[in-house]
């Protein structure tokens, strides 16, 4: 008999309801009680839904972050928060969200202000974790309080629970030296807590723990290998058995690793690493459960499970017993239920499985194994007919498009010339003063919008009256910005829900679902479109709100795209083509766009590849495959425009180190960038590479509502220009202003501008 199991459950509720429980209760309108009663009943139906599992994952609610709860568990708490004497989950909000010292929240005024922790993308995911901070001080406690509840719960409700921690190497090794220390050098002491936590557990009759060490799918050192060995020789004392989880990529040169700790099971993602399994098999002990990942945890399409059992049937055999099977991941990471979407076009509908549907498959696929395939019969057939139906339905095929990306050479991502000779014609053209000013895109989606917007969608307000609305804002930035003196204006994107769907909703190829919400960070969800089919663009997108702006101005107003990379990594995307097919479509269909554009006069276009680092494999092998087609698709997007026609791009804060020849191979004759916190230390990677076009460093963060003064940017510039020729540099903020207000906007680029001129003046 095969074993279901499940990694994880999506935390946030069929509707957002943990989303708006937390937002109600920070801003005081509701009691924390509140906010526990309703965790408890997420988790109660949460369970519910994985009753016909054999074992269900205890502890993958959480309020804000599973690795913030880990570091709760371990009690490695901030040194700033540990003074605080209210509730522990009161002071678990302080470390995730921050807190200024006037806040209105419980225990502002005793307790002060804290700095948030950090936060980063949990492996290759768009969802975000709290930074474990580590010092060579650092001491650890446990708090096993948060499990031993949610146990308790579990077990009152029947569930076969199996609590589910992460791993002390992957812990370690996701986060961050305070002090420069070694972070392995915690391992000795970090260690008996997690035997001590583990004890705990066993003392509480559980028989499996999941421990996920996903760090295992990445390249480790010899030091991170051996700290494996030494950690799982130190757990394995314990008297229930760890099944250790590894997922998101391929084990590889860590098989061997992974396959011979003394732990009692072992899940690998058979998605991503389907080839490394029969070798997995080989090198494990004949007693070891093997945990199989064959649902797809990252998307939102149906499993082929005819194709799944071709594969998994003879590794039944095979193994017998100690066969479990399961999504490839926690679960997370796709929306809860497709049963809610209402308005979603009822074909794309037929192929898709968020969560619920899902753990439906993984049922159907264990009744084959146990029973046999007669006994889930119609359950297949159905699944057949719907993946049939797909494959063969000319909405995802579009011969057309297949054949433009086939024609792709070279000579589509090229300019006509290098920039050293765009550059004087661009100048002779546009006429910018030195330090030219600008900003990225967005200025601040202000209530009116959101309003006339959500009416519009509601049906209450006509398409021309929506579209006046957004004119009358166009022209209200267009306004501010000549005012305040900008050189290249923008129109301030208040047409734009989201720079990503705004896009998907015109191209060919894409859906949008109501309720496929996804968590990104604490309350934050993010709604990815799901791109399904050969992309193509029925008509411009952009092009007569860009032309409606600029006939208010004289000065160049920027035309303002998305590129085809972060279209694509912020997109659930096919499982049919590769991801640079994919890609390489996006980038035809803006491409056409970026030339319509230049056809109706606009002289400055930006191209924001705002997630193109996001995309980078979990491997350091694998990076450059990634940026050789994501270059390339930037180019075919970008480069079919005259000498003249000054291309810009955009990227958020990143580690431009790793990626700088892949920036300039792009060959933008202006990148702006986020730099602003970095005090300009991220141009070091520019100035190292000698970059050879111009740089717009971020000089105001306009993450916060704070007005940064004229002398501190130009103290930013000043370094800037340190690194990077002065004639070569932008002045501009680090990047949208959709989330500021114009009371903040205007005199933060009131500064701005007046830090360009006295810099003019200066150098
Ligand atoms: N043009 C976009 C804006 O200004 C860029 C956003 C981004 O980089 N995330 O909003
Ligand atoms: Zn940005």
């Amino acid at each position: 008999m095969v074993t279901t199991h499940n990694l994880g459950f999506p935390r946030i509720g069929v509707q957002r309801e943990l989303k708006f429980a937390l937002e109600s209760y920070w801003k005081g309108q509701s009691a924390l009680s509140d906010l526990k009663t309703l965790g408890a009943g997420l988790r109660q139906q949460h369970w519910a839904d994985q009753a016909p599992l054999d074992w269900a994952p205890v502890g993958d609610f959480s309020f804000y972050d599973q690795v913030l709860d880990m570091s709760f568990t371990l009690g490695n708490l901030p040194e700033r928060v540990r003074d605080f004497h209210g509730d522990s989950l009161d002071n678990y909000f302080r470390v995730a969200r921050g807190r200024s010292a006037q806040t209105t929240e419980n225990h502002a005024g005793c307790c002060g202000g804290v700095a948030a922790g950090e936060m980063t993308k949990w492996f290759d995911t768009n969802y975000h974790y709290i930074v474990p901070e580590f010092t060579t001080t650092t001491e650890f406690k446990l708090d096993a309080s948060r499990l031993l509840e949610q146990l308790a719960e579990a077990r009152a409700q029947g569930v076969k629970a199996k609590p589910v921690i992460i791993g002390p190497v992957t812990y370690l090794a996701i986060g961050k030296s305070k002090d420069g220390s070694n972070r392995l050098a915690l391992l000795e002491r970090l260690l008996p807590v997690y035997a001590e936590l583990l004890e705990t557990l066993a003392g509480e009759g559980v028989e499996w723990v999941q421990i996920d060490e996903p760090i295992l799918v990445t390249e480790l050192d010899a030091d991170w290998q051996h700290a494996f060995k030494i950690a799982y020789h130190h757990l394995k004392a314990t008297k229930l058995k760890l099944l250790l989880a590894t997922y998101f990529g391929q084990l590889q040169e860590n098989a061997y690793l992974a396959a011979n700790l003394p732990v009692a099971g072992l899940h690998v993602d058979a998605i991503n690493d389907r080839d490394g399994v029969q070798l997995l098999i080989n090198l494990l002990s004949p007693h070891k459960v093997l945990s199989l990942g064959v649902i797809n945890g990252r998307n939102i399409w149906k499993t082929d499970l005819y194709a799944t059992l071709d594969w998994l049937e003879p590794l039944a055999q095979q193994l017998g017993q100690r066969l479990w099977i399961a999504p490839s991941c926690s679960l997370l990471h796709v929306p809860v239920d497709l049963a809610s979407e209402q308005k979603l076009d009822a074909e794309i509908l037929s192929w898709l499985a968020f969560a619920r549907q899902k753990l439906v498959e993984l049922q159907v696929l264990a009744q084959a194994l146990n029973a046999g395939r007669d006994a889930v019969r119609e359950a297949l057939l159905a699944n057949q007919a719907a993946l049939s139906a797909r494959r063969a339905s000319p909405r995802v095929n579009n011969p057309a498009v297949k054949l433009a990306v086939s024609k792709i050479t070279s000579d589509l991502g090229r300019r006509e010339s290098p920039y050293s000779q765009r550059a004087p014609k661009q100048a002779a053209l546009l006429q910018l003063p030195q330090f030219p000013t600008t900003t990225i895109g967005s200025f601040p989606q202000t209530p009116e919008i959101r309003h006339a917007r959500s009416e519009f969608k509601a049906g209450r307000l006509d398409l021309a009256s929506y579209q006046a609305a957004m004119r009358q804002e166009i022209e209200r930035a267009v306004r501010e910005q000549e005012a305040l003196g900008l050189d290249v204006l923008v129109h301030g994107e208040a047409e734009r829900n989201d720079m990503v769907e705004y896009f998907g909703e015109q191209l060919e190829g894409y859906a949008f679902s109501q309720f496929g919400w996804v968590q990104s960070y604490g309350s934050r969800c993010v709604k990815p479109p799901i791109l399904f089919g050969d992309i193509s663009r029925p008509r411009a997108m952009t092009v007569e709100w860009i032309t409606y702006a600029q006939s208010l101005t004289s000065k160049p107003m920027k035309g303002m795209l998305t590129g085809p990379v972060t279209i694509l990594n912020w997109s659930f995307v096919r499982d049919d083509q590769p991801r640079s097919e994919s890609c390489r479509q996006l980038a035809l269909a803006i491409r056409e766009e970026v030339l319509d554009l230049e056809r109706a006069g606009v002289r400055v276009i930006q191209i924001d590849e705002a997630a193109l680092r996001e995309g980078l494999p979990l491997r350091r092998a694998q990076w450059k495959n990634y940026l050789d087609w994501a270059v390339e698709s930037f180019r075919i997007t970008a480069n079919g425009v005259r000498d003249e026609t000054q291309i810009h791009t955009h990227m958020c804060y990143s580690e431009f180190n790793d990626i700088i020849a892949s920036i300039a191979e792009m060959d933008a004759d202006v990148i702006t960038i986020e730099t602003s916190r970095s005090d300009m230390e991220l141009l070091d990677a520019f100035d190292d590479f000698s970059y050879p076009n111009e740089i717009g460093p971020g000089v105001y963060d306009i993450h916060s509502p704070n007005i940064p003064s004229e002398q501190h940017m130009v103290e930013l510039m000043k370094k800037a220009a340190a690194r990077v020729p002065a004639e070569r540099l932008w002045v501009n903020p680090d990047c949208g202003l959709k989330t500021r207000q114009w009371p903040e906007v205007i005199p933060a680029l009131t500064h701005m501008v007046a830090a360009a001129k006295t810099l003019r003046a200066e150098l």
